[in-house]
């Protein structure tokens, strides 16, 4: 981490407008094919079948970034997320095997982009990733490790309740990559902490829909009701850190 300068932060602000921008400029055709009136887009809200291509450009993104230092704080910001993302992924994998649901299984490869996400940084810091010989519902991190077990319990009692396990991950995502992301002022940590945040708004507003289609009720725990609220009323966003559409 450089000196937290006002031209810093300043330059680091600017990235996430130019982000938030060309995330908006690039979802202004596709989100007009996910209006609400479209019953194809809705079913593909409500199943998550929509494909996360994340993946195909993040390493590319990473490394085109330059190096810059890296403080214990971000690197520990790092290790944590990387069992994060796995914790969501192995979550919901085991609920996959419970549910017929195909959002399950379908926003589980979504979790599986996004840690690879968080593992490139790592490589390209060389920091020791602790999920080296990663095992299903085993974690490093004994906060995450408390987590699973009760998350895997409370979604197994009923589909509802995988569902609102589902929305409470997602909650908690968004809320410790907003948290944690403004630790840093890496480049790269913030294209890729972006990515994920938008990836995580789209998984939580699926999740939320099936708890309202099945007449459930989910209040954010991490997140304010305002905050949520923002994202659960606004649609699918499609969006691009590198000028190219691809979707999360
Ligand atoms: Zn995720
Ligand atoms: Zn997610």
């Amino acid at each position: 981490m450089k000196a937290k300068t006002m031209i810093v932060n300043m330059m680091g602000m600017l990235g996430i407008v130019f982000l938030t921008l060309s995330a908006n400029g690039c979802a202004k055709d596709e989100a007009s094919a996910l209006s609400d009136d479209n019953a194809a887009a809705k079913a593909a809200m409500i199943d998550y079948t929509i494909t996360d291509l994340f993946d195909a450009t993040s390493q590319t993104l990473i490394d085109s970034l330059p190096d810059d230092s890296i403080s214990q704080t971000e690197s520990d910001i790092l290790i944590f997320m990387r069992e994060e993302e796995l914790l969501a992924q192995d979550v919901y994998t085991a609920l996959s095997a419970l549910y017929t649901k195909p959002i399950f299984r379908n926003i589980t490869k979504s979790e599986a982009v996004h840690t690879e996400a968080i593992k490139a940084l790592l490589d390209k810091y060389l920091i020791a990733d602790p999920a080296v010989n990663h095992v299903a519902g085993v974690f490093v991190n004994t906060d995450l490790q408390n987590l699973y077990t009760l998350l895997v319990a409370k979604g197994s009692v009923s589909l509802m309740e995988g569902l609102i396990v589902g929305a409470t991950i997602e909650d908690l995502d968004i809320y410790d990559l907003k948290r944690l992301g403004a630790e840093t002022d890496n480049a790269d940590i913030l294209l890729v902490f972006a990515n994920l945040e938008r990836g995580s708004r789209n998984h939580l507003r699926s999740f939320y829909a099936n708890i309202v289609l099945y007449k459930g009720v989910y209040v954010p725990q991490y997140l304010s009701q305002e905050e949520f609220d923002g994202i659960v009323n606004t649609p699918h966003e499609f969006g691009s850190a590198s000028g190219s559409c691809f979707r999360n």
